[in-house]
């Protein structure tokens, strides 16, 4: 796939790592070894990847600025610990978003409302 300066989103809980409900920022899921293969792949092959999550929400209230931080270091260690490098995190999606990896999405076929895939 060429990524004319695109970048793929992976989504983290449930999609990298493994998720069974909310624990805290602190805490962070096993890998999910066929996804983080996956993702490895895609950097061997030079393409950017962002983890997509909403644990880098900025909510706004006081305080959410220093938990956004806290997050994303969090998330940052894992991709350390578990990819082997530290991948941007991000909640925003911007047009060089090629494709988004996510547990929670249906994918629509362009331009037709069609859902591909389940429901
Ligand atoms: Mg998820």
């Amino acid at each position: 796939m060429s990524n004319h300066g695109g970048w793929i989103g992976v989504d983290f809980d449930g999609t990298l790592a493994t998720y069974d409900g909310w624990h805290g920022p602190n805490h962070t899921g096993q890998p999910i070894p066929e996804m983080v293969e996956r993702v490895k792949a895609f950097r061997e092959d030079g393409i950017p990847v962002r983890i997509f999550t909403a644990r880098v929400y900025n909510s706004g209230r006081s305080g959410a600025a220093a938990e956004v931080a806290h997050a994303t270091a969090v998330i940052e260690q894992w991709c350390l610990e578990h990819i082997g490098e530290v991948l941007p995190v991000t909640c925003q999606k911007d047009f060089g978003m090629m494709r988004l990896y996510d547990d929670r999405c249906v994918q629509v076929e362009t331009n037709t409302g069609k859902v591909l895939g389940r429901e």
